[in-house]
């Protein structure tokens, strides 16, 4: 096995897939294997397994393994329940130990994150971050994900941050309830694709580009970047997802909202060369959220090595 080029091996679990990628970097991926995300996770966890086993035969020993899931996930290392799902909205899940089931077995070191931090540290990595210590990754698709990075790392405190439940402040004269089991008009109540279909009494791929809900779901993204422009003021932020490469009008909707909304109290213009090189779609597209999984199993990887080979 090549040090400087590891083989790797990424999983990002999704709510309906769960792509399964081994290779070196993005230039260089061997395969790809798509798996769905079924209610049964017994049934997914063993497809997968079986797809890991097959590439040892094919490709050989992969050095790391990176697992990026939707959540929430516990990331306390050391707690009981690390590398476990903790509560979701899928059905079946909760409580799964995907570190123990799918990293550990394979007996290499095991990256594990969230899927947004995953996809923010590989835009970080190989794509529209690089060179940037502080920024953020969003995601609009089936729910609001953010993956925010400061001083080069994944913000962690008693666990991940999940930006994307946030309260906001409505559009005035808006008094539509939202669609988030916990919180109703949340950020991911009000702007994930499931909302805005909700909103529009339509399957998103037959709402007109011209419809008011693309703008009503852009104010509340709107107003979660303005939040965190003022929290930990990221250098750019990288709006991704579903909805969002469907739709990239809605981009022009959220720069648009976000000046208006900060009304002059910061110069954006002076801070970040100006809206439209701040908030932009990601680099690596679709790919942002396996490539975060391979991510992850780069940084297992270097943190498993010696400080000798890791300073190459
Ligand atoms: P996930 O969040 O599960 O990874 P995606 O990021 O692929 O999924 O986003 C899926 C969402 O994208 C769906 O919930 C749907 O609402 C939305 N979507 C799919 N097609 C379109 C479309 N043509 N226009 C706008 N939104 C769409
Ligand atoms: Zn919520």
């Amino acid at each position: 096995m090549n040090a400087a080029r590891p083989l790797l091996c990424g999983i990002e679990l999704g709510g309906t897939k769960c792509v399964c990628l081994i290779g070196t970097g993005p230039d260089d991926i061997l395969a790809q294997i798509v798996v769905p995300t079924a209610t049964d996770p017994d049934e997914t966890l063993r497809r997968i397994a079986e797809v890991l086993r097959s590439w040892r035969e094919t490709y050989g020993a992969f050095a790391a393994i990176g697992l990026a899931s939707f959540g929430p996930v516990d990331l306390r290392v050391g707690s009981r329940r690390f590398g476990h799902i903790a509560s979701t909205v899928k059905p079946g899940w909760q409580g799964i130990d995907i570190v123990g089931r799918l990293g550990l077995v394979q007996g290499v070191p095991v990256g594990f994150n969230t899927d947004v931090n995953g996809a923010a540290l590989a835009e970080g990595r190989w794509g529209g971050a690089r060179n940037l210590a502080d920024y953020a990754y969003i995601t609009v698709g089936t729910g609001v994900g953010v993956g925010l990075v400061v001083g080069g790392k994944s913000v962690f405190g008693c666990n991940h941050s999940e930006l994307g439940h946030v309260r906001i402040a409505r559009r005035p004269g808006d008094r539509w309830p939202g669609i988030c089991r916990f919180h109703g008009d949340c950020v991911e109540g009000l702007a994930c694709g499931p909302a805005i279909e909700a909103r529009a009494g339509l399957l998103a791929a037959q709402i007109p580009d011209d419809s008011p809900v693309w703008e009503l779901a852009a104010y509340a993204l709107a107003q979660l970047v303005h939040t965190m422009v003022l929290a930990t003021a990221p250098r750019r932020i990288l709006v991704g997802g579903g909805v969002v490469q469907a739709r990239p009008h809605i981009l022009g909707h959220v720069r648009r909202l976000l000046i208006e909304s900060l009304n002059g109290y910061l110069d954006l213009e002076d801070l970040t060369g100006g809206v439209e090189r701040y908030v932009v779609p990601p680099a690596l597209g679709a790919l942002a959220g396996p490539l975060g999984a391979l991510a992850l199993a780069a940084d297992a990887y270097a943190v498993s090595q010696p400080a000798r080979v890791r300073e190459i």
